[in-house]
């Protein structure tokens, strides 16, 4: 077989450290992951064990600091590990639902004090507990200063009141940092709690059926009279906004570099459909149509893999680059949702049929350019930053 210069070429940042973790997370992909992965996929569901066999593996750990349990590391090996698990375990679904903490505990790395990053941050990363971040709510998602979850002191607790919706691993995660509204209007007003499960007043109102990203549950939650002790205020008052949005330009190259490995595994199983499949007396590949569609796949893929590898060492070097984060989202979700929707065409029939990769790879593409900021809002991002 010849080799594709996207299928063996690391990003431009690898050292051998990041060699040895794609080495890990491929292994422990091959062996947890990829044996299960439609099976997964269709039950909507993976098994909680995956988390501490993942944590075992030092795979939950990366990019958190060892103090707090972790494997020490930053966003370029998250990219790297996130990478190899979603090309060798075959389950975005599986592969976000196991990264919830993701997006959930940067703030209370950032911002918790010792005691809250050793009660909150350790377990999730020993995989003994699941955590998931709660924004969005019925009327806001992309203006995130309109939350109106409401947080009142009482004594030494907040009484939450309000809903979340389509919150990752929200069905079973044990602790849900919380974006709540605490103060005025807008996003002066915004604080963020830790909502432990098992608070009275706080249920899971609705498991949701989506698109794609079958395997990773997404979550309605609501809160009614839940007291919260204060003690789970993540930094201070009112200062959440500051928080979200940080967390929102990590997210978004995080996403941005999901999307390069979704297209990648799109990409290979192309190539290998179309030298195997026959039509008209010769293997698809024979064609020139397919092979441009091919070369146009992998280029748009090169250009993004290229973008991803910028942002991530400016945000290694300390830089804010929000703007860069959102033209690398941008760029990565239009350049993956191409390249799976010429995916199932080369498959023809096939890639439309349940238990074909790219049927799959194509559904969970889509949410892409919604999850984390909108296509739209990144444009806003983009113009703003730009000066017009
Ligand atoms: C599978 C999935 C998982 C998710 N996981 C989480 C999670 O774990 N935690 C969490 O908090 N949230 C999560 N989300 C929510 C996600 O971040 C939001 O869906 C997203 O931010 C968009 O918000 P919205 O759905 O309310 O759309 P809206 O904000 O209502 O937007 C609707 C449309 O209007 C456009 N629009 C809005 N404002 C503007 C504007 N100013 N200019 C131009 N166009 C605009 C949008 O781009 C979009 O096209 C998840 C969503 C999905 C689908």
């Amino acid at each position: 077989m010849r080799c594709s210069i996207i299928v063996v070429m690391p990003y431009l940042f690898e050292t051998d450290e990041h060699t040895q973790l794609r080495e890990t997370a491929r292994r422990f992909s091959q062996k947890h992951i990829a044996p299960h992965a439609h099976a997964w996929e269709e039950a909507n569901e993976f098994p909680r064990e995956l988390y501490r066999e993942a944590a075992e593996a030092g795979l939950l750990g990366v990019s958190y600091p060892e103090d707090y349990g972790g494997a020490g590391g930053d966003i370029t090996h998250a990219l790297v590990a996130s990478e190899e698990m979603v090309l060798a375990g075959r389950s975005v679904g599986t592969c976000v639902g196991l990264g919830s903490h993701g997006i959930a505990l940067p703030p209370i790395v950032r911002l918790g004090s010792d005691e809250q990053k050793a009660r909150f941050v350790t377990p999730v990363l020993r995989g003994e507990k699941i955590s998931a971040l709660a924004i969005t709510e019925p009327w806001a998602g992309s203006d995130v200063a309109r939350i109106r979850t409401k947080a009142v002191r009482d004594g030494s607790h907040y009484v939450v009141d309000g809903s979340k919706t389509f919150i990752t691993s929200g069905c079973r995660a044990d602790l849900v940092t919380v974006a709540v509204r605490t103060g005025g209007e807008g996003h002066g007003g915004i604080s963020l709690l830790v909502v432990e499960r098992g608070t009275e007043g706080f249920s899971v109102s609705k498991k949701l059926a989506k698109t794609g990203w079958w395997a990773s549950d997404t979550a309605e939650l609501s809160f009614e009279g839940c007291r919260v002790p204060v003690e789970n205020l993540i930094g201070e008052e009112n200062s959440g906004f500051l928080a979200i949005m940080l967390n929102f330009a990590t997210e978004r190259l995080f996403l941005a570099g999901q999307c390069v490995a979704i297209a990648e595994l799109a990409y290979r199983e192309s190539v290998s459909y179309a030298r195997d499949r026959h039509a008209f007396g010769r293997s698809i590949m024979g064609h020139q149509v397919i092979r441009h569609k091919l070369a146009d796949m992998v280029t748009k893929l090169a250009a993004a893999r290229a973008l991803v590898s910028e942002c991530a060492v400016r945000h290694v070097r300390g830089e804010q680059v929000p703007g860069l984060a959102a033209m690398t989202k941008n760029a990565a979700t239009d350049m993956c949702s191409f390249v799976v929707d010429q995916a199932v065409q080369i498959h023809g029939g096939s890639g439309y049929m349940r238990e074909v990769l790219v049927e799959r790879l194509y559904r969970d593409a889509r949410l892409y350019p919604i999850g984390g900021g909108t296509r739209e809002i990144m444009n806003e991002i983009i113009a703003k930053t730009e000066g017009y």
